[in-house]
């Protein structure tokens, strides 16, 4: 769950995530949702039904089971931890920096890193798009939108070695391609270098993705009879926790449909 959540319907400042979590948590309750706590080491099928094993060593069966893992930035290698002013996602976090003629930095090169760089030239001052490839990976759509930005600088062959900054970043270390070290001050730094979806708890032969989402049919059942998936982890083209919610109630109706036939038949 993220600290302050925009773009959900109703909350017109935004809300904490941690609240929503909980309002949810407390409403499903209240209609008589049950809820077991477990950290899952290992979901797999074993004679018809499902066995999730937690990291306490015990095993909780299912006749039909909805995965809602969600996934996670991968972040460079010489990252500091918690360090405020790393973000990932331009729609949600991108707010933040408005009407205060910020610098801000895009880390990538494909057609994600573009749309981040592009959303963010309307809010910030200077936008810089760095990536250290020699060519970049996006089509020629997106480099032509930001070849229509003036306050994008792209900034090809050029890796982010470090940030600097104690508790909110500073600036970026980046090397160039002659090898020339030099610091680039920003106010916040969006990385576009990949997700993970968290599966790899999930000990069943899937189709995915090729970067690894778990396929799904209409009905958000994966391709293992079954075996639902909803929000971040599945193939998607829209992350948001409201799309993750619409994945969440339509994967609850197609599993009780599919222990209703299951019992029946
Ligand atoms: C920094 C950031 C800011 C964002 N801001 C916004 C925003 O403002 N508005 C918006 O709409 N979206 C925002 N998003 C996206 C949003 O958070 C996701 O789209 C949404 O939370 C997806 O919901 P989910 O349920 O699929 O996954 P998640 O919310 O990631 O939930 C996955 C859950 O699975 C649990 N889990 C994982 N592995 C295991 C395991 N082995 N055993 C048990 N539990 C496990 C995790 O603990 C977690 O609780 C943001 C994302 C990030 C990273």
């Amino acid at each position: 769950m993220v600290e302050r959540l925009s773009n959900f319907p109703g909350f017109i400042e935004g809300i904490a995530g941690m609240e929503l979590g909980v309002k949810i948590f407390q409403q499903a309750q209240s209609e008589g949702a049950q809820f077991t706590m477990a950290r899952l080491k290992k979901l797999q099928p074993v004679d018809g039904v499902f066995h999730g094993m937690d990291v306490n060593g015990q095993v909780h069966i299912a006749t039909t089971t909805i995965i809602a893992t969600g996934r996670v930035p991968i972040r460079l290698p010489s990252e500091k931890a918690n360090l405020k002013g790393v973000n990932f996602c331009s729609v949600c976090d991108g707010p933040l920096y408005r009407n205060q003629n910020a610098t801000l930095a895009v880390v990538g090169s494909d057609n994600s890193a573009a749309q981040h760089a592009i959303t963010l030239a309307r809010i910030a001052d200077r936008v810089f798009l760095i990536y250290r490839s020699a060519e970049t990976k996006m089509d020629s759509a997106h480099a032509a939108q930001l070849a229509g930005q003036k306050n994008i600088e792209i900034l090809g062959e050029t890796e982010v070695i470090g940030y600097k900054g104690l508790d909110i970043i500073e600036a970026l270390k980046v090397r160039s391609r002659s090898g020339e070290t030099h610091e680039i001050p920003v106010d916040g730094v969006f990385l576009a270098i990949g997700w993970r979806p968290n599966t790899k708890i999930l000990d069943v032969d899937l189709k995915k993705t090729p970067d690894g989402y778990l396929k799904t049919d209409v009905t958000l059942m994966t391709s293992f009879s079954g075996l639902f998936a909803a929000g971040d982890v599945r193939d998607t083209d829209l992350w948001q926790v409201l799309t993750a919610c619409a994945d969440g109630a339509r994967a609850a109706k197609s599993a009780a449909e599919h222990i209703a036939k299951i019992t029946t038949t």
